[in-house]
């Protein structure tokens, strides 16, 4: 009977965070008058022996499934009925407290109230910490931005960290993100590398973790970290480890399928999704027929719907990029600022330097007030120092003088931006400015493109070899480099004079 009492705070707690839900209890006939007049409890459901119950429950379409009796015939019941999400309360392992006693490390013992709440979570009630694991390449950290958007939007937690590489950690850190420096190149490499991170997430006592990134270490290290909600993408080396799994859909933007892993928690105070939410993509959806073929869902692109000066982080009040161009020399009003960004990680992702200082050359004719600026990171100076040299005046070199976090509103004063198939196309596609990006052994069917109805690709699509590899190598693998050397400037000139006459295609 102490339990059954104890359930009225989980019916407050259902109505409270889904207020449109109907909430059904099943309980034994002697407690029914105990339960039925909750106003947070729409029915009482009495057990009427396994095989009756079961077929009256399976008569009915449930949203979710909780478990809170947890033994082996309510976990029968609850693994016979259809629903999207199910959970059992977790009892307290009686081996492990006696252990504990006999070792006299014994403290208090969960409430049992505490322990039905931690069920809860599946209705994404009490997520109060969250972290995302992010330890891939910029672009990757670029394109979850969204995704923590709309955790803060729909959980609501009230602590959000992302672990991500040191170099990447300004992204993160201007949205005020808890950012936790995974340096795992240098001193975070091996096996101390990995305990201690899983050391610094198991102090974090996290409900949930979310992890894009698809390498077995992350998903490894959300297990070790005994994070009780653990979601990621099927496609994952460690899919194993995640006990939420949703399909990676290749054809996708990184952006919306990153955030498809939130599919797998109904949202927070709204009814948005829950009980009417979406249907999630299945297991063996996930191969799309081409980057044509799948839509994202309609809650998801913000990408695509203007909102990325607010994932960003970029204020329209704020003057900070204003001061920035003026310490460069530059009159944001009165000239027409062209971006290029020559460099990439990988050298067969970078067009000739060559083609862009052609293709810069001709855009100044045209647009006779117009200023070339060069970006890229502290690795792309010496490219940009050679770009520079072959543009002459009329250029300001901004590689490695420019921080990560100050990137976004920088880049946001731009008119137009020429990139190669790297992180700042996402940020400045995102923040709306018309981009035109160059791919050679990247395709847009990878789900890494520049987003939105200002944003161009140039690429050869007819090109057998091509995509010869996911990121991009360091030599072309035939030999001839046909990727990127049969695309001219005219091509990418003829894409930019589009992209800024907004022309509807998204490839030039
Ligand atoms: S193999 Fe083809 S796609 Fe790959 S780098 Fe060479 S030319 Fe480009």
């Amino acid at each position: 009977m102490g339990d059954i009492a104890l359930l009225s705070p989980v019916f407050e707690e259902i109505k409270r965070a889904h207020p449109t839900c109907r909430v059904s209890c099943l309980v034994k006939g002697i407690y029914a008058d105990l339960v039925s007049r909750h106003p947070a409890l729409d029915e009482v459901i009495v057990f009427q022996g396994f095989w009756k119950t079961l077929r009256l429950l399976r008569q009915r379409q449930w949203d979710a499934v909780i478990d809170l009796h947890g033994v082996l015939r309510t976990r029968l019941i609850a693994f016979f009925l259809p629903a999207r999400w199910k959970t059992t309360y977790k009892k307290e392992d009686v081996l492990k407290r006696w252990g504990m006693v006999f070792l006299n490390k014994t403290g208090p013992a969960p409430h049992t109230i505490d322990r039905y709440r931690t069920a809860l979570a599946v209705l994404g009630i009490g997520l109060n910490k969250i972290v995302v694991l992010q330890t891939a390449f910029l672009g990757d950290a670029v394109l979850t931005l969204p995704l923590l958007k709309l955790i803060q939007e729909r959980l609501g937690p009230e602590r959000l960290s992302v672990v991500t590489r040191p170099e990447h950690a300004p992204v993160f850190e201007r949205e005020s993100f808890e950012v936790i420096k995974d340096d795992k190149r240098a001193k975070d490499s091996g096996w101390s590398g990995f305990w201690r991170l899983v050391n610094v997430l198991r102090s974090g006592s996290y409900d949930a973790v979310l992890v894009p990134h698809r390498s077995l270490r992350s998903a490894a290290m959300a297990w070790f970290a005994g994070i009780p909600i653990r979601a990621g993408f099927f496609s994952s080396a460690g899919w194993f480890f995640f006990n939420r799994r949703v399909p990676f859909v290749w054809s996708e933007h990184d952006a919306d399928r990153n955030m498809r892993l939130l599919e797998t928690f109904p949202s927070k105070g709204s009814n948005q999704n829950f009980p009417n939410s979406p249907r999630p993509v299945k297991r063996g959806e996930d191969k799309g027929e081409g980057f044509e073929g799948q839509t994202p869902h309609p809650a998801l692109s913000p990408l695509a719907q203007g909102e990325g000066k607010k994932i960003f982080g970029v204020e329209s009040g704020d003057l900070t990029p204003l001061r920035l161009w003026r310490s460069f020399g530059a009159d944001t009003e009165k000239e027409f600022l062209i971006g290029m960004a020559p460099g990439s990680k990988w050298p067969t992702k970078r067009w000739p330097v060559q083609h862009f200082a052609e293709t810069a050359g001709r855009l100044l004719d045209t647009h006779v007030n117009g200023r070339i600026v060069l970006t890229g990171g502290p690795e792309d100076k010496e490219l940009c120092a050679q770009t520079a040299v072959l543009l002459g005046s009329k250029t300001i070199n901004t590689a490695g003088r420019v921080g990560l976090g100050d990137l976004p509103g920088l880049m946001s004063q731009l008119r137009l931006f020429v990139t190669n198939d790297s992180g700042p196309m996402h940020i400045a596609s995102g923040l709306g400015v018309p981009t035109v990006a160059v791919f050679g052994p990247t395709v847009r069917g990878f789900g890494f493109f520049p987003k939105g109805p200002d944003s161009r690709v140039v690429e050869i699509e007819d090109l057998a070899c091509r995509p010869c590899s996911l990121h991009g190598g360091k030599h072309c693998p035939r030999g001839h480099f046909l990727c990127m050397r049969l695309i001219t400037p005219d091509r990418v000139i003829d894409a930019c004079e589009n992209v800024l006459k907004h022309e509807n295609s998204p490839v030039a």
